[in-house]
């Protein structure tokens, strides 16, 4: 007997989703996904007026709120890699994500402005009270985005359903973060391809993976070019308040969790090659695949059986 599998592929979280899932309850696990992921989107979005994230924000130099559990801990948990980073990943960017725009902007924002919204990041103005379950920012105008980590977020939090329905077999994709469940129902890895950032439908390597995390941040996914062709990113360095430029232009880390993985990412993108594996050492058994600016690619040890180059891509074993 065939084992049965549930496909699907849509739109949410701002990005395509994907999965495909196999074992007997395979159907009914992916329907409970899709409604995670629309849970969540509900919960963590700052441009979802109801969420708690939208609560918190609109209270801002107000007043703490309550939150559930669930974002408490999702705010607990996102803090740490602030803290690791030292401030290069920051949940409070979002001043800054809404002066560069990029779905409209055409050009950089005004030096003024930038120092303004500048001024309101800090992620130590989030306060949380553990006895209370609540948070809030000190400032008025400061404001909590979570884009950097609500992917891996909901990726964990898909996998923990599908462990739920009995599944052994599955592959989550929500924008390029993707997890997997143990491996494929034959046996083998799965194969999580890594885009390359400057090849259009070509891939850099492939990871193979089982019960692994395997998140890609790049410049090249969502950014505008000014009128003398510079390309402004989407990943912001919250010290200078542009577009991170550490001399990376793709980091892929992989770990045990998706959270770990989407933040780490986007935290070594900002702070390039020699901070960035740094971090990765704070966090046993994560391991990245990272692509400089000259178009070099650098993997770490851990991933040596386990990653492939594509053909005509050279990587250095860092
Ligand atoms: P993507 O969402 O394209 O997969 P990332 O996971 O790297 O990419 O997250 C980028 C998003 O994270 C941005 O769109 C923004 O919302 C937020 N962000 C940008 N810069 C930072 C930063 N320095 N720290 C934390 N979050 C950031
Ligand atoms: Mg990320």
């Amino acid at each position: 007997m065939s084992t049965a599998v549930a496909e699907f592929t849509g739109f949410g979280m701002n990005t395509v989703l994907k999965h495909s899932i196999y074992g007997k309850n395979a159907q009914a696990a992916s329907a409970a996904v899709q409604g995670e992921l629309a849970r969540l989107e509900n919960k963590l979005s700052r441009f979802v007026a109801g969420s708690e994230i939208s609560r918190i924000n609109r209270a801002a130099g107000k007043t703490l709120v309550q939150v559930s559990s669930e974002i408490y801990q999702v705010l607990l948990d996102a803090i740490r890699f602030c803290e690791v980073s030292q401030g290069l990943f920051d949940i409070s960017i979002a001043p800054l994500v809404d002066l560069w725009n990029y779905q409209h902007a055409h050009h950089a924002p005004q030096q003024k402005k930038i120092k303004q919204a500048l001024a309101l990041i800090g992620y130590r103005d989030l306060v949380l009270k553990p006895d209370e379950s609540t948070a809030g920012l000190r400032y008025a105008g400061q404001c909590i985005d979570l884009g950097g980590v609500g992917k891996g977020v909901a990726g964990d939090c898909c996998i923990g359903i599908l462990r739920d329905y009995d599944i052994h077999a599955a592959y989550i994709d929500i924008g390029a973060s993707v997890s997997v469940l143990g491996s494929k129902p034959n046996g083998s890895p799965w194969r999580v391809g890594i885009r390359h950032p400057r090849q259009e439908g070509q891939l850099l390597g492939v990871v193979d993976a089982v019960d692994k995390a395997v998140v890609t941040s790049g410049d090249y996914e969502r950014y505008f070019v000014d009128k003398k062709g510079k390309r402004w990113h989407h990943i912001l360095n919250p010290t200078t308040g542009y577009p991170a430029e550490a001399g990376l232009i793709s980091v892929t880390v992989v770990a045990d969790t998706a959270i770990k993985a989407d933040a780490l990412s986007t935290a070594i993108f900002v702070a390039g090659e020699e901070r960035g594996l740094e971090y990765l050492s704070h966090f046993p058994g994560s391991d990245a695949v990272l692509m400089d600016d000259l178009q070099r690619v650098f993997v770490t040890q851990g991933l040596q059986a386990s990653y492939k180059n594509a053909e005509g891509v050279m990587a250095h074993i860092i």
